[in-house]
């Protein structure tokens, strides 16, 4: 197939966002009668799967404090739930295990999903909690310092190059057309409009584009010249001066090389993803000396894709000039160190008794990634041109398979209110999303 010169849409980034974009593009314009996945066209200058998507630890979770980021998941865990075993997705539930600092906003968030039909337990008082988790999951529970648990029974995580895939499947099969080794350089506008896509291979003339390039959204914010910094009123109308539009966070994750089945539950199943915050002071699991006495948090699930207990720790602010590429696992910057194992693996054995003199088995290959913040740390979904969505996830989004289902409406003139608290109005209008205790950016 010759090189395309124009395409009605085309989609950048074939990572889960782009790929459900375009799957569900392809169905929306076929019902609504007014073309088909042959107009529409994903390019990616590497691979399917090649940035943030391809790495993600896959966990999928309703746990938010924001009402707006819940309603958001509840649509996309039934999304998940329509083609589990094709995405590879395990529905095994996933639990907010917390310290009292964060008792009230949980408690918050199971109310809230109480009312939104969202499945999910909560169990209060370190008594409770404890006998909860020593009954139910695991009879060598041991976590400090623990007050409430949320238990969401939906939810999970998926494999995460099997969901791109199976969406690459499905959007190929409803005639998509996809471009992989096609780097983007520039975007021509007109007016307020993106005339074509130019890359290293040739300019694509378009109708519609739509990005989704996860990590490298600020090269796609340059290219549309739009500000590096913005003013931002926050909730209580205090303005904002210059606030960088984009930070990098550099996310830390790693594998203990144990087998999977060593970590499953009380009955020999799949235990929930497990995500636990707490103030209580953290050992060493090596030496017995004092890692932090102040709050940490880390999450973690028995996984046979990564090949072990696969998980990670809150991210780190990335100072200075920043290498998106090479991305993932071939960047000298931006894989775990030894600090991240050693807090790590001390933190599954503060949880766990079995995890006790397990340190060593961790598995040193490279691991971890950066994600790309808004000034908020919640996505902007909005068009930054008359004719360009973005696809700004903030680094929230593998298990937001549903957005692209949205935008595919949106573009096609069927304006979504899930997607409303996300436009990037919100910043000027003082419309932000309520923030939480949580020392992770991303809850
Ligand atoms: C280590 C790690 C763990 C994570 N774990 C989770 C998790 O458990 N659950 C969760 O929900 N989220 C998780 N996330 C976040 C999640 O992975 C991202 O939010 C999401 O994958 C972003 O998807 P995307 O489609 O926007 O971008 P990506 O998957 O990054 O895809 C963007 C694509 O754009 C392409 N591209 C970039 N520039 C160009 C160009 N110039 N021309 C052409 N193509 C280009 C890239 O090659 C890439 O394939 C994690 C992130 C990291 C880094």
């Amino acid at each position: 197939m010759s090189f395309p010169a124009n395409y009605k849409y085309v989609i950048i980034g074939a990572g889960i966002h782009g790929l459900s974009t375009a799957y569900h593009l392809a169905k929306e314009l076929k019902q609504k009668k007014v073309g088909s996945g042959k107009d529409i066209l994903v390019i990616d200058k590497a691979a399917i799967g090649a940035g943030a998507s391809g790495i993600a630890c896959g966990i999928i979770r309703n746990n938010y404090f924001q009402p707006a980021m819940r309603e958001l998941m509840a649509h996309s865990v039934a999304l998940w739930e329509e083609d589990a075993k094709g995405y590879g997705y395990h529905p095994i539930g996933y639990m907010q295990i917390s310290c009292e600092s964060m008792h009230a906003d949980v408690a918050e968030i199971h109310k809230q999903q109480q009312e939104i039909g969202y499945d999910s337990l909560f169990i209060e008082g370190e008594k409770e909690c404890l006998k909860y988790m020593r009954e139910n999951i695991f009879h060598d529970w041991q976590a400090k310092n623990i007050t409430s648990v949320l238990h969401e029974l939906k939810g999970g995580y998926a494999h995460n190059t099997k969901s791109l895939y199976r969406l690459a499947d499905k959007a190929e099969s409803e005639g998509v057309r996809i471009l992989t080794g096609v780097k983007v350089t520039g975007l021509k506008t007109d007016n307020n409009s993106v005339t074509a896509v130019e890359t290293q291979k040739g300019n694509i003339k378009c109708d519609y584009v739509i990005i989704g390039a996860g990590p490298w959204a600020k090269s796609f914010w340059n290219m549309l010249d739009l500000p590096d910094q913005i003013d931002i009123k926050d909730n209580d109308g205090n303005i904002h001066k210059n606030v960088d539009m984009w930070t990098y966070w550099g996310l830390v994750e790693g594998t203990l090389g144990v087998s999977p089945d060593y970590a499953m539950n009380n009955a020999g199943n799949m235990p929930p993803v497990i995500h636990i915050d707490t103030d209580a002071p953290l050992y060493s699991s090596e030496d017995g000396s004092l890692i932090t006495d102040k709050m940490w948090g880390i999450y973690y699930k028995p996984d046979f894709h990564f090949g072990g207990v696969q998980g990670g720790a809150a991210p780190y602010i990335v100072k200075g000039e920043v290498r998106v590429d090479p991305y993932g696992i071939d960047s000298p910057d931006f894989v775990v160190g030894p600090d991240f194992v050693h807090m790590w693996t001390s933190a599954l054995a503060h949880c766990q008794k079995r995890y006790e003199n397990k340190y060593q088995n961790y598995k040193n290959e490279p691991s971890g990634g950066l994600g790309a913040f808004t000034p908020d740390n919640f996505p902007v979904f909005d068009t930054m041109k008359d004719n360009c969505y973005m696809i700004l996830d903030s680094n929230h989004g593998y298990k937001m398979i549903g957005i692209g289902k949205l935008i595919a409406k949106e573009i096609t003139g069927e304006k979504q209110s899930l997607l409303k608290p996300f436009r990037f109005e919100r910043y000027a209008k003082g419309e932000l999303h309520p923030v939480s205790n949580s020392p992770f950016p991303w809850s």
